[in-house]
C-alpha cells in the first residue's frame, strides 16, 4: 500500500468509525430517544389517544412500526390484539359507546433452548383521556382541552421502546423469551391488560414475571423510582435493591403494594408482577401533563434500571414462582 493509499485508507477507517460511534450514540437508552418517543405520543396531533379514536390508532401504529423495525416476532398475523370496550364518549370523537381498540404485542425469542419456553412480559399503556370530560381531574371540569398525557403514559411507552432498542443492541441475548406489550383501555379500568391476561398467546404457566411502567417521566430531585410487587417472585426485593446501587436512583421498593396499573391484571391472575412509577403530581389527569415537564435524563436512568432488571429476570438462575403478597 502506498503512502497515498494508506492515508486514504486511514481516512476511510476513521470515517467509518465516526459513523459507527454516531449510530451507537443515538441508539438504545438515552435521554434523547426517551424524549423523542414521549414528544411524539404526547403531541397535540395525538389528541390524548382516547380509545376508539383515529389518534389512538395512530399511536398504536407508531408503536407497531417500532416493534417491526426492532425485529419483534408476532404471535398472530400482525402485532395487534383487538378488543372492544365500553367508553363514555362525552366530548371525545367516537361514534358510539362501544369502540374497538387494540393492544400492541410482540416478542423476542430467548436464547436458551429450554428456558425460551418461559416468558417475561414488559408493558406500558398508551391510551389516555383524549379531550378530557369525565376522565379529567382538572379543577375546571368543563375545560375541553387535549389531555396530552406526557407522563401518563407516553413516558411508559417511551421507556418500553427505549428498552426494546437497547435489547436489540445487546451482545448477549437473554435466555428466556420477552413479550413487549403496549396496552389500550387502561384508563377505563385496566381493560387492555385484563383482555390480554384472559387471551394469552402462550400457556399461562409459561408467563413468569410482568414488569409494568406507568408514569415514569417525572423523576424528582431525590431520584426516587417507586415500585410495588418486588416480593412477588423469589429474591425480587434483594434483586431490585442490588440493581439500585450505582444506578443514580433511589429505588423505593415494596414487596407488596401491588395496586395501581396494568400489572394488577397479571397479579390477580397469580403472575408475579412489579409496577414502576416516578410518583404523582398536580398535573395528573389534567391538560397540563405536558412534555415540557418531562425529565428525559431521569427517564433514561429509569429505563436503564428497568432494563437491567428485565435482563436479570430473563436470565434468572432460580425458578420463577409466584409469591402472593398482602
Ligand atoms: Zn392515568
Amino acid at each position: 500500500m502506498s503512502l497515498f493509499q494508506k492515508s486514504k485508507f486511514i481516512i476511510l477507517i476513521s470515517f467509518l468509525s465516526f459513523i459507527n460511534t454516531d449510530i451507537t450514540a443515538q441508539n438504545g437508552i438515552n435521554a434523547s430517544t426517551f424524549y423523542k418517543h414521549d414528544e411524539y405520543l404526547s403531541s397535540d396531533k395525538m389528541e390524548g389517544r382516547f380509545p376508539g379514536t383515529k389518534e389512538n390508532n395512530k399511536a398504536a401504529s407508531y408503536i407497531k412500526k417500532h416493534f417491526r423495525r426492532y425485529g419483534l416476532k408476532k404471535f398472530n398475523k400482525n402485532y395487534y390484539q383487538s378488543f372492544k370496550l365500553f367508553v363514555k364518549p362525552d366530548i371525545n370523537k367516537v361514534k358510539s359507546d362501544t369502540v374497538t381498540t387494540q393492544n400492541v404485542v410482540g416478542y423476542f425469542e430467548g436464547s436458551d433452548d429450554s428456558l425460551k419456553k418461559e416468558f417475561i412480559v414488559i408493558g406500558a399503556h398508551y391510551d389516555h383521556w383524549g379531550w378530557g370530560g369525565k376522565g379529567s381531574s382538572s379543577k375546571k371540569k368543563d375545560t375541553v382541552a387535549i389531555h396530552n398525557g406526557a407522563d401518563d403514559n407516553a413516558s411508559g411507552v417511551a421507556a418500553l421502546l427505549s428498552i426494546l432498542e437497547e435489547l436489540l443492541n445487546a451482545k448477549t441475548k437473554p435466555k428466556r423469551s420477552i413479550i413487549f406489550i403496549a396496552f389500550s383501555g387502561e384508563e377505563e379500568g385496566l381493560l387492555g391488560s385484563k383482555y390480554f391476561v384472559n387471551h394469552l398467546p402462550v400457556d399461562k404457566n409459561a408467563v413468569k414475571v410482568m414488569l409494568n411502567m406507568d408514569m415514569v417521566g417525572r423523576l424528582n430531585s431525590d431520584k426516587q423510582i417507586y415500585m410495588g410487587g418486588a416480593g412477588t417472585f423469589s429474591d425480587g426485593v434483594a434483586l431490585m435493591k442490588r440493581l439500585g446501587e450505582d444506578s443514580g436512583l433511589n429505588p423505593i421498593i415494596h414487596a407488596g403494594e401491588v395496586g395501581g396499573s396494568d400489572h394488577v391484571s397479571f397479579y390477580k391472575s397469580n403472575i408475579s408482577s412489579i409496577g414502576f412509577h416516578t410518583g404523582g403530581h398536580p398535573q395528573y389527569h389534567t391538560p397540563e401533563d405536558d412534555i415540557d415537564l418531562i425529565n428525559s435524563e431521569g427517564g433514561a436512568l429509569v429505563c436503564k434500571y428497568i432494563y437491567n432488571a428485565l435482563i436479570e429476570i430473563a436470565n434468572y438462575k432460580q425458578a420463577l414462582n409466584f409469591i402472593k403478597q398482602d
